[in-house]
Parts: C-alpha cells; sequence; structure tokens
C-alpha cells in the first residue's frame, strides 16, 4: 500500500496508529523505511524513521537497482529498498510505502497490484497550522512544502482512495478497512482450496 499526502498531514501518525491496533489486518501490517540524503531532524533516529545516506552512496543504490522507487524532494533523495520490502511481502505481511506522488507512480507502474492511498488535510488552513506546529524547519521551507503539495493535489486521480484526516483514530480505521477489503478482492484472495470445475 502507498499513502502519499501533503507534508505535515499526519500520514506518518496514522499509519503508526493503524499498525498498534490488534485487528489481524493491524497485525499484518508493516513500514517501510526509507532512504533519504535529508539531513536528520531533531528526535529522528537511523532505521527507524529513515536510513541517512550521502548523495554518492544514494546514487550508488539507484543505479544498482536496490531501490523499488526513488525521487527527489526539495533537493533532496528519497527511496524505498527493494529487498526488505519483497522479502516482507512474500512472508504475508502488508507494507505501506509513505512516499510522494513521483514515487507513488513508479510504484502504481512496477507493481499494478500496489494499492495508492491519498491523504487529504481537513482544509488548507489546518495543513498550515500543522506545519507550523512542527516547529523543525524554517518558515520558508514550510512554505515551499506547501507550494509542493498544491502541485502534487494533481496527482490524486491516480490513487484509489482517499482518506482525509480529520481525526487519526478515524483516518487510521479507513486505511485498515482499505487493506481487508483489499485483501477480500477476488483477484487477490486464495481460491486454490476450491474445487475445480468439473470435478466430480
Ligand atoms: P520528509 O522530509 O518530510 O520526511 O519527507 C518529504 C516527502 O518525501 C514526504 O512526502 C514523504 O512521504 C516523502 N518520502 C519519504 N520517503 C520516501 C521514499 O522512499 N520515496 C519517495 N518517493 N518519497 C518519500
Amino acid at each position: 500500500m502507498v499513502v502519499s499526502g501533503p507534508s505535515g498531514v499526519g500520514k506518518g501518525t496514522v499509519v503508526e496508529h493503524a499498525m498498534s491496533g490488534r485487528s489481524a489486518a493491524a497485525r499484518r501490517l508493516r513500514r517501510s523505511v526509507s532512504v533519504t540524503t535529508r539531513p536528520r531532524r531533531a528526535g529522528e533516529r537511523e532505521g527507524r524513521d529513515y536510513f541517512f545516506r550521502s548523495p554518492d552512496e544514494f546514487k550508488r543504490m539507484a543505479a544498482s537497482g536496490e531501490l523499488l522507487e526513488w525521487a527527489s524532494y526539495l533537493g533532496h533523495q528519497y527511496g524505498t529498498p527493494r529487498e526488505w520490502v519483497d522479502r516482507q511481502l512474500e512472508a504475508g505481511y502488508d507494507i505501506v510505502l509513505e512516499i510522494e506522488v513521483q514515487g507513488a507512480m513508479q510504484v502504481r507502474e512496477h507493481r499494478p497490484e500496489a494499492v495508492l492511498v491519498y491523504m487529504l488535510p481537513p482544509s488548507w488552513r489546518a495543513l498550515r497550522q500543522r506545519l507550523k506546529l512542527r516547529r523543525s524547519e524554517a518558515a520558508e521551507i514550510q512554505q515551499r512544502r506547501i507550494e509542493v503539495a498544491t502541485q502534487e493535489f494533481e496527482y490524486v486521480r491516480n490513487y484509489h482512495y482517499v482518506i482525509v484526516n480529520d481525526r487519526v483514530a478515524k483516518a487510521a480505521r479507513q486505511l485498515l478497512a482499505i487493506l481487508s477489503a483489499e485483501r477480500a478482492r477476488v483477484g487477490r484472495a486464495d481460491l486454490d482450496w476450491l474445487p475445480a470445475e468439473n470435478s466430480d
């Protein structure tokens, strides 16, 4: 599953909340940790929030096919390590990628089975307020993030679902509901145990 949405919309909080639940869908859920060249923010931890790498190392990883997708965002590179994702999927987990739209479009192309979810703020005003509360960035960077968000909205129609994050618990419930529904799709469900046609 891909979850995109403007910076500050609360993707991470909603995904964390969804993973902390006790339902089968929640326990099957894992979150991919991306590689990035952007500097670490206060409170962020290597390997938990991101793998922080130099631009040279990132370039090497991208060139050698280690990344499932990657994109530039406000002057830094971000990418998804391919091997971890594939191993988890093979083990039966549902994987969430919290990535921006260019990366999401690459995933859609290479993995047509991926489910794309776009998370919206209840309003623009709410989004600006949340970015301000974050306080981890200069006002100028916040402004650029808002501008990028405006451009990103044009891609919403390439996604399968939208979730409005007006309440974290509700948005997390919707995310899990989407996962459960997608699991039940005829094309995805395990139907091998059904009797073959004319088997009697
Ligand atoms: P931030 O710097 O706020 O952590 O992330 C900036 C943007 O990059 C967010 O929209 C975030 O979802 C996105 N992002 C994080 N990791 C990846 C990744 O691996 N690939 C892509 N394409 N975008 C990512």
